[in-house]
């Protein structure tokens, strides 16, 4: 058997990669210096793995920014617009189209971003013309093989598959179907193995993440005309293929007659296929197989019994020899190193012999090659401790609470129910918040400026008491809740002055989560995030946000919107635990979040917002696995909204969002509100809600909060315009895009204004009509 893995995380253990591109990109280091950080990293990695024992390593695993983008490089598929863009050196064009480029002479957009399958992680996605043409253009995996070979290891240089990366990129004009362009494709891919070759390559590894997806006769035909034509001009040449994410499903027959060296399977996500292969006719024993068993993407040791048993059951029909034993999919998704987490406080030693990151993720996969290798005696204890960490994390106290379990078994239909249907529950709030129509609000977040980061980070050093830092918190809010009176906004928000993250907050006041120190995953460029760790009953032990609520609303007679984030939220961005479903777990935060929203209430909050960005990137990659989630994702929501009565009116916002496949999910929430993004698209984004008849009220976003840009009184009124002529008037409610954190106060300030008069114009006109 052979030890391999899929890929290395990048950002360097200390996110050098991070610092190092934003000290270029501000201009602090030059070229030679970033090539220099890049190198050293990989160095690093490629060490590691050596030292630690796996057998064969990846190349090309490594960016700058996205693998996706070097890819586009790879093969010259650079839209027109980056093409005078001079190369100096090789990372003007390339970051120009990572970020986009503004100077005196040129001024031009970046590439769209979007997630990649159902991660954290975002790609930047390929652009394609009709007329599309490419060409061997980067050598950058082919300097990569010849660094990593000047260190002595040959490694298995990783592409994005063709297929992948045509279904990964978007068409950007009509008339042709971005698949078409395969048959230009492959001779560049031809021409970039040929090179690999020549140097001494003699396995590659493709990446075809699409064979987790549902996909048309046509596409997989292009997998089967891609491996074919790869074979046939390199039949010494091994290919590795890997899928990852899901189950190969029906894809399943065309992969096992490619003629491929190697299938990866990702055995945690889908478990089941390995049976699937090896009892299908289609199933060549001579055919490798990687096993991927250890989590690429979660944080916890693996169960070495677990994966030996399934090794025995490859076993009884592939030789060992034939065997790889790998992580799920690339450690791209996992933070670096556990040991260097010293913090007991937010990580209980006993919760840290729970977890592996992904150097910890190297060793295991060793160790269940020798384990599977071998019934030597020194082995065994690596399998008792590992078998001792799994059962003591079964057991442990710190993980089960019997009242949370009891709690959610308890759980009745009523408990998803508001009082009654929204039509009596929209007179009732009417009757009772009394607002005007078209009325105004925002999503949340106030600027969060380097003055009130820098309190927070004071107060966690200790530079700072606790009184010390509420009283500059309670300062801001006031100031806040004065702006928001004076411009004269309808429903005012607290401000989110006192949060670092609308889920770690939570994390940090909810029982069952741990947080890591150092544990960063990359999100997308330089930009890492470090989700909690979710790994017990969730439970909460008193208000959360009731404290600044009240406060809030202390200070004026305006009605103070509650701020929450939404059980699904939560899950899908910590690493959540997987000794139960995540919809039990999704429960349980549920009904912590329920607690709150019935504390606000009685403490005379009535406007409460849940928000839920993540929903729809919680769909499995699979439709037939769709309804299953959103079943129990919008049953969570709906527990987390019903304790209240009737008047209270629950919102909720979401963003990031494509919304017309799961509309009828997103009414289901029955939320009184719902505000969303729309004002990007022109509210092109608000189709899936009137083609729908979206029974509730919603604010579609009509400013742009991504941008610092202010949007004119004139620009708001057209938008709003177009909403009032396909939504009934009384259902429309007047907002930003999304919560303002991110922006700078005296934008703010005039974009609010001018958000404010655009509403009263509207609302003036209504009234003369009457
Ligand atoms: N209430 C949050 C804010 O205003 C919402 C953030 C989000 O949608 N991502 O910041
Ligand atoms: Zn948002």
């Amino acid at each position: 058997m052979k030890t391999t893995i899929l890929g290395y995380p990048r950002i360097g253990a200390k996110r050098e990669l991070k610092k190092a591109c934003e000290s270029y990109w501000s201009q602090n280091i030059d070229e030679k210096t970033l090539l220099e950080a890049g190198k050293n990293i990989r160095k690093e990695n490629w060490l590691l793995q050596q030292q630690i024992g796996i057998d064969a390593i990846p190349s090309n695993d490594f960016s700058f920014y996205d693998q996706v983008l070097d890819t586009c490089l790879t093969v010259g598929c650079i839209p027109k617009r980056y093409q005078n863009i001079h190369k100096k050196n090789p990372f003007d064009l390339y970051f120009a189209m990572a970020r986009g480029l503004q100077n005196e002479t040129i001024d031009c957009t970046a590439m769209e971003m979007t997630k990649w399958f159902d991660t954290n992680y975002h790609y930047i996605v390929p652009e394609f013309e009709k007329e599309q043409s490419f060409d061997f253009f980067s050598t950058k995996i082919v300097d990569e093989f010849k660094e990593a070979l000047e260190l002595g290891i040959k490694t298995r240089p990783v592409l994005i598959g063709p297929v992948s990366f045509l279904l990964l990129g978007k068409e950007k004009e009509a008339g042709f179907h971005r698949l078409e362009l395969l048959d230009k494709l492959l001779p560049v891919y031809i021409e970039v193995i040929h090179k690999l070759v020549t140097l001494g390559a003699d396995i590659l590894q493709f990446d075809e993440p699409c064979l987790a997806l549902d996909l048309t006769d046509k596409e997989r035909k292009a997998i089967e005309i891609t491996y074919h034509k790869i074979h046939q001009k390199f039949p010494d040449t091994k290919v590795y293929l890997a899928n990852y994410f899901d189950c190969y499903g029906d894809n399943l027959s065309t992969v096992l007659q490619l003629p491929v060296d190697t299938l990866h399977l990702d055995l945690v996500r889908c478990p089941s296929q390995l049976e699937d292969i090896l009892t299908s006719k289609f199933f060549n024993p001579n055919t490798k197989l990687s096993l991927g068993l250890v989590d690429g993407r979660n944080i916890w040791k693996n169960d070495f019994e677990k994966s030996l048993k399934i090794i025995d059951k490859a076993l009884t029909k592939v030789a060992a020899q034939n065997i790889y034993i790998s992580a799920s999919c690339s450690l791209l998704h996992s933070p670096y190193d556990l040991d260097v987490e010293q913090n007991e406080k937010s990580l209980p030693a006993e919760v840290k012999s729970w977890l592996a990151f992904a150097k910890q993720k190297l060793q295991e996969i060793v160790s269940i090659k020798a384990l599977a290798s071998s019934t030597n005696e020194e082995y065994a204890e690596l399998f008792e401790e590992n078998k001792f960490a799994n059962l003591n994390r079964t057991t442990s106290s710190l993980i089960h609470n019997p009242k949370v379990k009891k709690r959610v078994s308890e759980l009745k239909n009523a408990d998803s129910q508001r009082q009654n249907s929204f039509t009596i529950r929209q007179k009732e709030q009417q009757n009772y918040l009394k607002l005007p129509l078209f009325p105004t609000t925002t999503i949340g977040s106030f600027p969060q400026t380097k003055e009130v980061r820098s309190w927070r980070s004071k107060f966690k050093k200790g530079l700072l008491s606790q009184t010390a830092y509420e009283t500059l918190i309670a300062k801001e809010t006031e100031d806040s809740i004065r702006f928001q009176e004076e411009i004269g906004l309808d429903v005012l928000v607290h401000g989110e002055f006192e949060r670092n993250d609308m889920v770690e907050y939570f994390g940090e006041k909810l029982n069952g989560f741990a947080f890591s120190s150092f544990g960063w995953v990359q999100s997308y460029g330089s930009r890492c995030v470090k989700p909690p760790i979710l790994f017990g009953d969730v439970s909460r032990e008193k208000p959360m946000t009731v404290k600044w609520s009240t406060f809030a609303q202390s200070l004026t007679d305006i009605p103070v919107k509650g701020m929450l984030t939404g059980p699904v939220t939560i899950l899908q961005w910590s690493f959540v635990r997987n000794d139960q479903p995540r919809e039990t777990t999704c429960n349980q935060i549920a009904l912590a979040i329920r607690d709150e929203v019935v504390d606000l209430e009685s403490n005379g909050i009535n406007i409460i917002q849940i928000d839920e960005p993540a929903i729809r990137e919680g769909l499995p990659l699979r439709q037939e696995n769709w309804q299953n989630y959103l079943d129990w994702a919008v049953k969570a929501f709906r527990i987390s909204a019903s304790g209240v009565q009737n008047k209270t009116q629950i919102h909720t916002h979401m963003c990031y969002s494509e919304f017309n496949d799961i509309i009828a999910s997103i009414a289901n929430m029955d939320a009184d509100v719902i505000t969303i993004e729309t004002s990007r698209s022109e509210m092109e984004l608000l189709d899936a809600f009137v083609n729908f008849n979206y029974p509730n009220e919603i604010g579609p976003g009509v400013y742009d909060i991504h941008s610092p840009r202010i949007p004119s009184v004139e620009e708001i009124d057209y938008l709003l315009t177009k909403a009032k002529n396909v939504l009934p008037k009384e259902h429309i409610w007047v907002n930003p895009d999304c919560g303002l954190k991110t922006r700078d106060w005296p934008e703010t300030k005039i974009a609010l204004k001018n958000l404010v008069k655009a509403a009263k114009k509207l609302r003036q006109q209504e009234l003369a009509l009457l």
